[in-house]
């Protein structure tokens, strides 16, 4: 069984400031730590399961060379390997090979979410906004979609509460979550223990994994529109003069395309 990794930092426990998720800040250190071993406990859960292959990817936009590089390597479990990209979404081979399921381990809430903590959609100070087949979806439905795309489905969520029941509507029952937190505010929330955190990741990973005919790999629809709704002006003008995309209002593009990877790649890349 092969299984990917994809990691977000915001949803681990015990991080709830932009200062433990942004490279080259005081607490950046600590949340790095805090990050590789829930990855390790999702790696321990999936080798349970019968996992031969584990390829972890970071997607934390940490900053500069911090950016899709934040795991600690030397703490990684010995048996997985990690990818470390320069873009978001840009590594594929593995999926392309074929992968059984995913795990999303550390995600956050869309933007706007009640409660979500460090809640954003890609880009906290540019995006406002977006939909997939007129479906307001977050960095969960980015993911979701991007595996869907090459026929993996989603199998685990874990981050806040909040996360989780976006999680559950878009991937459905099948889906199993892990809430490590539970968000009072976008830099507040009432943690569970890492310690104990790690053994309820573990746990659900090979629950997960086990079951993993439960879940369907997710298609946000065909044909594919994906919409963005920018916070201001400028930042929708690199986005609008790309090929394939349209711009709607001077703050709102979209990119049509047959598939959702088709239109992904010609908005993003
Ligand atoms: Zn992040």
């Amino acid at each position: 069984m092969k299984v990917f990794i994809m990691s977000d930092m915001e949803g681990i426990s015990g991080i709830m400031r932009w200062s433990q998720v942004n490279g080259g800040e005081p607490l950046y250190e600590e949340g790095r730590r805090l990050y590789t071993e829930e990855i390790n406990a999702a790696v321990r859960g999936a080798k349970a399961a019968g996992a031969t292959e584990i390829v972890v990817m970071d997607c934390h936009g940490a900053g500069g060379d911090w950016s899709f590089n934040s795991l600690i390597p030397e703490l990684l479990d010995a048996d997985c390997e990690f990818v470390v990209q320069r873009e978001w979404t840009e590594y594929r081979d593995f999926l392309k090979e074929g992968c059984d399921a995913c795990l999303l381990i550390g995600m956050h809430a869309m933007a706007g979410a009640a409660g979500g903590v460090l809640s954003h959609t890609v880009s906290s100070q540019r995006w406002q906004n977006l939909w997939f087949n007129d479906r307001l979806v977050g960095e969960v439905g980015i993911n979701a979609s991007f595996c869907g795309s090459f026929g993996c489905p989603v199998a685990l969520v874990t981050g806040d509460t909040q996360v989780c029941e976006e999680s559950a509507e878009l991937l459905g029952a099948g889906l199993t979550t892990v809430a490590v937190k539970c968000g009072l505010g976008r830099q507040s929330a009432r943690n569970i223990a890492p310690a104990r955190v790690r053994v309820l990741i573990e746990a659900a990973a090979h629950k997960a994994l086990k079951n993993v005919k439960g879940v369907k790999p997710f298609n946000p629809g065909e044909p594919a529109e994906i919409k963005v709704e920018f916070m201001t002006t400028e930042a929708a003008v690199p986005f609008a003069r790309k090929h394939g995309v349209e711009s709607i209002n001077p703050r709102l593009v979209v990119s049509r395309a047959k598939t959702w990877l088709e239109a992904w790649d010609q908005l993003y890349f």
